[in-house]
């Protein structure tokens, strides 16, 4: 396939999913006409925002059809959707009224919208690739790897129909056709997809060994190694920092340890957490991107010395 091929490829599945995507709706506001309505507002001036890729919609209908057997007939009146939208690999959920009848069943489409892939509807995990954070089965995360390929569109056609000595002597698309992607392509895939690892100046190193005191706190002596990646200043983005961790990365701990260092002022940076098997392993890995930046696009941040007194 060429380059050009591969664009229309992708042209024509956004035009499909964006026909079924209409086709869900009207369905849905067909079938559950009271859930997208106001009682005295036209619909028309303030209509319901439902952006969810297709692999969720099995999940929404799911929710729509608990809806409807949880909220009596006399309680209808004051309930509409406000807005059902995929945020970052999550499902967002509003709505007006009857609060507690329809809350576990929120909480259900939230959980189960988690583990389904969002392109096809198979089960799938969050997975975070080049910035983008997405529920994504292998074989969709394959995808997503292929689109952000560093050599770009045209390279990256030609990898995926060519022989490679690690797959057997067999391309990569062929692989593929035969059953679930084994570790070793998402490993290749994810090496192609790496950004190069930053270069920074003596201000840069100075200012980011201060992080090394608050994640020395977290984490004690677990806490290995501290490295930088996806770091280019000129862009704004801030950057990655990745805190290699002694046996398994912790993720429980990520969200208060994320908050000590913004509070430490270094909110322009992302925090990873990278476990030792995590290394070993990064296809498999919880958080596979971040653990292929420490392994392939990321630098040092040294430790942290306080200046000895004179
Ligand atoms: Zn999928």
């Amino acid at each position: 396939m060429t380059g050009d091929g591969h664009g229309f490829f992708v042209f024509m599945v956004a035009i499909q999913d964006e026909r079924r995507h209409r086709a869900f709706l009207a369905e849905a506001q067909l079938r559950h006409a009271w859930q997208f309505r106001q009682r005295g507002v036209a619909a028309a001036s303030d209509p319901v925002e439902v952006n969810v890729p297709v692999g969720w919609h099995r999940v929404i209908k799911r929710l729509f059809t608990e809806v409807e057997t949880l909220v009596p007939e006399a309680e209808r009146g004051g309930f509409r959707w406000r807005r059902l939208v995929a945020a970052h690999g999550a499902l967002e959920i509003r709505f007006d009224g009857v609060r507690d009848r329809i809350k576990p069943a929120v909480f259900r489409a939230r959980e189960a919208a988690q583990v389904t892939c969002e392109t096809c509807g198979r089960p799938g995990r969050l997975l975070l690739a080049a910035g983008s954070r997405c529920v994504s089965c292998d074989l969709h995360f394959l995808e997503r790897l292929r689109d952000c390929d560093r050599a770009g569109e045209q390279a990256a056609s030609n990898w995926w129909m060519s022989p490679h000595p690690g797959l057997g002597g067999r391309a990569p698309i062929v692989v593929l056709r035969t059953g679930a992607p084994p570790e070793i392509l998402i490993d290749l895939a994810l090496r192609r997809a790496m950004p190069d690892a930053p270069r920074i100046n003596g201000a840069h190193r100075q200012r980011l060994q201060q992080t090394w005191p608050v994640l020395r706190e977290a984490f004690g002596e677990r806490l290995r190694s501290l490295r930088l990646a996806e770091f280019d200043p000129a862009s704004q983005r801030g950057g990655t920092l990745l805190a290699l961790l002694a046996g398994e990365a912790d993720a429980a701990a990520q969200a208060g340890v994320a908050t000590a260092l913004a509070r430490a002022g270094f909110s322009d940076l992302r925090l990873r957490l990278v476990g030792e098997g995590d290394l070993q392993a990064p296809a498999t890995a919880t958080d596979p991107w971040s653990a292929m930046l420490a392994l392939e696009a990321s630098i040092s941040i040294p430790r942290y010395q306080p200046a000895a007194p004179f």
